[in-house]
């Protein structure tokens, strides 16, 4: 029976001990040492020895491996002697550059406009609004009051038009 968190651990009552605990791993090749923190449901989990893979970068050049008993202490360790060389970074980067590469007349043709990413195959000057700003000035429309929008708009209006009809019999500009 599994028991978390129980005060007789023996450990200090920081919150950070109550989810894991530090453990000094030591290179078995170079003896290059670093404390890291383990889970202690990890290690809770296990049955006897928590395997746990370090990998090189993380305390030396070395990947290798260290078996954790049930009381944080390391049993033995084992030497990892080949490793993918796996950059997750190195791996996006290659991915977008080979993406650019691939779709480079694509990239031509968009237009980059703050948030907002715009095509243009024809590479026409005829230069579409991005979407959001086009609502945003909608929305602007929406807040101004009637009388407002006659004002900004009272040219282009027509002397018949039923909604701002008492704006225009009140227009001197008209008269
Ligand atoms: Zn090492």
């Amino acid at each position: 029976m599994a028991i978390i968190n129980k005060k007789e651990d023996g450990n200090s009552d920081k919150s950070s001990n109550l989810i894991s605990e530090s453990v000094q791993f030591i290179c078995p090749i170079c003896k290059s040492s670093k404390v890291l923190k383990i889970s202690k449901s990890v290690i809770k989990q296990a049955n006897s020895l928590t395997s746990v893979s370090i990998p090189s970068g993380l305390i030396c050049k070395h990947s290798f491996q260290a078996f954790v008993d049930k009381q944080f202490k390391v049993r033995g360790y084992q030497k990892v002697d080949f490793e993918f060389d796996y950059n997750p970074n190195k791996v996006k980067q290659e991915i977008i550059h080979k993406f650019y590469k691939d779709n480079e007349e694509l990239f031509k043709n968009l237009i980059i406009k703050g948030n907002n990413l715009n095509y243009n195959p024809n590479n026409s000057k005829e230069y579409k609004e991005p979407k959001q700003e086009k609502e945003e000035k909608h929305q602007q429309k929406k807040e101004m009051s009637l009388e407002e929008i006659y004002e900004e708009f009272w040219e282009f209006i027509d002397g018949d038009n039923l909604e701002f009809k008492e704006f225009i019999i009140n227009d001197s500009r008209r008269h």
